[in-house]
């Protein structure tokens, strides 16, 4: 099966000041776990853009992307339009892991980060899970109402706001603490500082998607390599998503 195919933009849609919501159809026969990325080519760039997959449908044969525009590449998707063709490597990455046998797992997104947990709750629940979903953002401003999104699956969902303009003020652990919530496995994707926080203060087992620079995206150039407790791992092709313990933070 090929990772690098075309693929047409069916819907690109402004949520808030910074974010899109990009609807993309084409093969999606080698996605195989929620978490996974695509690696977009962006017209007159040379390295391709990673960013996760939010969310899909095998049955459509759609995949839906959650973007922040921060640069050029990202400002040029924002410029697609319906019909445009984009040509993408997609199913990349190990994802999140479905078989840790929690109950109730908490998905724990901070920023952009929050995408990747709407396919993951998605398919928690569909294999008997009770997720709970907490998201973290700065400010009211830039939550465009996910929680929403997953309300409508069926999954409890929280937010919490560094300035305190919506949900809880604090951070996604302020959230855990001040609702009570407890679980037995963690999933996080969001900023360095976050998941450090989470790896080193819940004391449950879980794992997280972390971010980098990266080249090609499928392993072969080594450049974003880290330090992993087990040697150097690559965060595109062993990761994104690392277990706790096999990261030195
Ligand atoms: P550039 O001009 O390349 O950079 C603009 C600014 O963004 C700079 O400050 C730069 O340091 C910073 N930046 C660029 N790339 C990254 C990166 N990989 N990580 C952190 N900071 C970066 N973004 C989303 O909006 N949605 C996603 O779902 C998403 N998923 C990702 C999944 C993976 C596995 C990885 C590695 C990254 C993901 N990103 C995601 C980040 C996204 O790839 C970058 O924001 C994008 O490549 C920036 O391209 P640009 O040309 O617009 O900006």
């Amino acid at each position: 099966m090929n990772i690098k195919n075309n693929y047409t933009v069916i819907s690109n849609r402004r949520l808030t000041h910074k974010t899109w919501v990009m609807t993309l159809c084409g093969d999606t026969g080698m996605i195989n776990a929620p978490g996974q990325f695509v690696n977009i080519a962006i017209p007159g760039k040379y390295l391709r853009r990673p960013i996760s997959i939010c969310d899909y449908s095998h049955e459509r044969g759609e995949v839906v992307l959650l973007y922040d525009v921060v640069g050029e590449g990202t400002g040029a998707m924002s410029e697609m339009r319906p019909g445009d063709t984009v040509d993408m490597l997609n199913g990349l990455g190990n994802g999140f892991s479905t078989d840790s046998g929690a109950r109730r797992p908490l998905l724990l997104g901070g920023g952009i980060g929050c995408a990747p947990l709407l396919n993951l709750a998605r398919t928690l629940k569909r294999l008997g899970q009770e997720p709970v979903v907490i998201l973290g953002y700065n400010t009211a401003a830039d939550s465009f109402g996910m929680e929403k999104w997953f309300e409508e699956i069926g999954v409890e969902a929280y937010i919490a706001t560094v300035d305190g303009s919506a949900g809880t003020k604090g951070f996604v652990t302020d959230v855990i603490r001040e609702k009570g919530i407890s679980g037995d496995y963690f999933h996080a994707c969001g900023p360095m500082p976050m998941l450090r926080a989470l790896c080193q203060g819940l004391d449950i087992p879980g794992e997280v998607s972390i971010e980098s620079r990266m080249g090609c995206g499928f392993g072969t150039c080594m450049c974003c390599s880290v330090e992993a407790a087990v040697g150097a791992k690559r965060i595109c092709k062993d990761g994104p998503v690392f277990r706790k313990e096999e990261l030195i933070w």
